[in-house]
């Protein structure tokens, strides 16, 4: 039977869950599970699944790839050179797996969709017992299961899109704050990525789903969810459940007193949900929205499916309707063809809108994707050059930004215990800035005042107030 049959096959996850539990169960120690995790917000999403799988089937979550009885790597493939280093991290569990022969090592995630990785795993990686893909990660039990009665090498990649798997068992990464897939996939087909390639058509979970999720969270104490898709302005829960009546529907959510969504595509941004991010309590005054280049001629080559002009358009509507809010974007420095007029075209909407923050990225071709058979005249220097002007241009608005915040009260979620100095805590606004201030472990989780007393370019100090 293929993988795709089986799949198709009524599968009772939690049954296939507890007999691995009654395997593991058998060991004297309880085995332990090591995860890796590379790329976006929905490999974490799909990696908490992954840890919670595991801790159903008694395996105990370590930092310690050296003491695990089972690794699993969940790869990404929007960059070619982190892939290589991927590639180069498995290559490093080779010499844990000459120490320890019962360890199963497991790779999955996009850089499995693509054939060519998985022949090379097949053929150069003899030590990775189980490969999986992006489509069938409710699977994983049943390999791991198959694994472990003995069957040598267990592959399983499915193409094209799935059916979505509800109810699978989570382990978050925090204790208050949640990602919460609402769709997968991605329709754009932007001629630089490689995601609808890797992670098929938009599916979108249902409403029901999605709210039932989230009440659970806000039950167990969770203050904060962020709504994770690849364009979340294109949710259609089907019956009229758009985007906008979504976030209208989880700000009713008692307890959850942030709302976060990534990422938005201009193009799909609606009245609709401008309104509802103005009138939504909970919903958070930021919104990444995704320039990618200033240039309409460049955007146009990247299919990206909008202009300079209507996208400064969006931004002025959004600023009217929710006054305040705070705007990030990422910039993609030296696509094939841009010209310095061009990337001055990007450097004016940096100057037009003054974003809070940028992501930027000098240009490097996806193998499979259009953009890499364009024609690139641009050198890497000149690249560079011009990825270390865009630095500097948004680098002065980021600390205007900031500086304007001095003197400010600011509701800040408390995160974690800052890296630096244990006597401080770090947070986040609701317009996603950064904050470092004086307080105690147990205010962990709570949101506090901060009032903001100095301000660099990438964070602000405060004190509780
Ligand atoms: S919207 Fe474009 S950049 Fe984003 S995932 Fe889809 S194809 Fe990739």
């Amino acid at each position: 039977m293929t993988g795709a049959e089986e799949k198709n096959q009524q599968y009772d996850l939690m049954a296939v869950i507890g007999q691995i539990k009654a395997i593991t169960g058998q060991k004297k120690e309880k085995p332990l599970a090591f995860c890796a995790c590379y790329g976006c917000r929905q490999n974490e999403a799909d990696t908490e699944r992954i840890k919670g799988m595991l801790e159903n089937a008694g395996y105990e979550i370590t930092e310690s790839p050296e003491k695990a009885s089972c690794i699993v790597v969940n790869t990404c493939a929007v960059r070619e050179g982190a892939e290589m280093r991927v590639l180069g991290n498995i290559g490093a569990f080779k010499k844990i797996k000459e120490k320890n022969p019962e360890l199963v090592i497991c790779v999955c995630g996009c850089m499995m969709q693509e054939e060519k990785v998985v022949d090379k795993i097949k053929r150069s990686f003899y030590y990775v017992d189980i490969v999986f893909g992006t489509h069938n990660i409710e699977r994983f039990p049943a390999l791991l299961l198959k694994k472990l009665k003995g069957k040598k090498r267990v592959f399983e990649v499915l193409d094209g899109s799935s059916e979505i798997a509800e109810g699978l068992p989570v382990k978050r990464n925090s204790r208050f704050s949640a990602n919460v897939t609402i769709m997968y996939g991605c329709n754009n087909f932007c001629s630089y990525c490689i995601v609808p390639y890797t992670r098929g058509r938009e599916r979108s979970r249902k409403m029901s789903e999605i709210l039932k999720e989230i009440r659970g969270l806000a039950a167990e104490g969770f203050k904060e969810v962020t709504l994770l898709g690849q364009n979340v302005n294109s949710y259609n829960g089907g019956g009229g459940d758009s985007f906008a009546k979504l976030l209208g529907e989880v700000n009713k959510i008692d307890g959850i007193s942030r709302i976060r969504f990534i990422s938005s595509h201009p193009k799909d941004f609606s009245p609709e949900t401008i309104k509802a991010i103005a009138e939504c309590e909970h919903v958070c005054k930021h919104i990444h929205l995704a320039l990618q280049s200033g240039s309409s001629r460049i955007l146009k080559l990247m299919n990206r499916k909008y202009t300079k002009e209507s996208f400064l358009e969006l931004v002025e509507k959004i600023k009217e309707a929710v006054p305040g809010v705070a705007l990030t974007t990422d910039i993609i420095v030296g696509f094939p063809g841009e010209t310095e007029e061009d990337f001055e075209e990007t450097l004016s909407v940096l100057e037009k809108v003054r974003f809070d923050g940028i992501f930027s990225f000098i240009f490097s071709p996806r193998e499979g994707t259009p953009a890499a058979k364009m024609e690139d005249f641009a050198s890497h220097d000149e690249k560079q050059a011009r990825f270390e002007r865009l630095l500097e241009v948004q680098n002065a608005i980021t600390l205007e930004k900031t500086t304007a915040c001095e003197g400010k009260v600011f509701p800040v979620l408390a995160e974690s215990v800052s890296k630096e100095d244990e006597r401080f805590l770090t947070g986040h606004t609701d317009g996603f800035k950064l904050v470092h201030f004086e307080g105690g472990k147990e205010l962990i989780g709570q949101i506090v005042n901060v009032k903001i007393e100095s301000a660099r370019t990438w964070y602000m100090k405060g004190q509780i107030v």
